[in-house]
């Protein structure tokens, strides 16, 4: 890795994010592994706790955030130097691109613009006091994980989702090394996707193979949460803009993410 890399490493943006307690950024290697979905409903598990959250959607050309929590539409206030985010409960507030564009608008910016988003994003926005900031990034280890890690400094923590099939876990083990070549804290690895137990029978099949996400960690030498098995209805919650998580507390998947996110607290 080139020195000019390393000279943007973590904090060099000299900012202070003094009133946001614990900064967590989820990150995975593909699209579709199910991201965004572990951010909001580690989100929403957060502010169900009684923490103030805030969840940035930093996912500047396809932003979930939004229709997950059932948030399409909603606009933000604000002058300049100071934007209202749209809150999901008292104690959660959302900030995301969505806010700002219409549903089949597609974003066409270049590194420096989306650096100068997420840096408004962090500075103008009036999140108040955090106990935590849960960011969801986009897939990969592009321009939006790079500035947010910039912005956002030492002490930051990243949680990298996969699913358990090799094609999934080898792009994974890329933000794994990104995360530590920006030196952000891994706080682990969390397999989604992994099996699934029919409600009619009661046989599981791991449709995605299962274990690579555990497998992966332990080769990198990192930890290991856990894994959040298929659930048809996480879908059906997601489109419905209602959070899983909010809503089933008693199958295999909700037990995980709790696990998952006990882990994490
Ligand atoms: P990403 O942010 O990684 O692109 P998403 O969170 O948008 O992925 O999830 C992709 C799709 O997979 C969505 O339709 C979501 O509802 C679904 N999904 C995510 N996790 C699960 C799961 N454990 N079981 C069933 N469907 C899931």
């Amino acid at each position: 890795m080139s020195s000019d890399f390393n000279s943007v490493r973590i904090g060099t943006d000299g900012n202070q994010f003094d009133n946001i307690k614990n900064r967590i950024l989820v990150l995975s290697g593909k699209g579709g592994v199910g991201k965004s979905t572990f951010a909001a409903n580690l989100a929403i598990a957060l502010a169900l706790k009684g923490k103030n959250v805030g969840l940035m959607d930093i996912d500047m050309h396809g932003p979930s955030i939004p229709r997950i929590l059932g948030l399409q539409g909603e606009k933000v206030y604000g002058s300049e130097g100071s934007i209202i985010p749209t809150k999901y409960r008292k104690n959660l507030k959302v900030m995301s691109v969505g806010f700002f564009t219409e549903a089949d608008d597609a974003v066409i910016w270049r590194g420096p613009m989306k650096h100068n988003v997420i840096k408004q994003f962090l500075n103008d926005v009036v999140w108040e006091e955090l106990d935590y900031m849960v960011i969801d990034s986009p897939p990969g280890t592009g321009d939006e994980p790079l500035s947010i890690a910039q912005i956002l400094g030492a002490g930051t923590k990243a949680i990298v989702v996969t699913t358990p099939q090799d094609i999934s876990v080898s792009d994974v083990r890329k933000s794994v090394s990104f995360c530590k070549q920006v030196s952000l804290d891994i706080l682990g690895v969390v397999e989604n996707m992994s099996g699934f137990v029919c409600p009619h029978c009661g046989k599981r099949t791991d449709i995605f193979k299962s274990g690579g996400g555990e497998k992966m960690a332990t080769d990198m030498g990192i930890p290991f949460l856990g894994r959040i098995p298929i659930d048809p209805k996480v879908v059906e919650y997601s489109d419905a803009g209602t959070p899983y998580i909010e809503e089933v507390r008693d199958s295999e998947t909700a037990k995980a993410f709790d696990e998952i996110i006990a882990k994490i607290v």
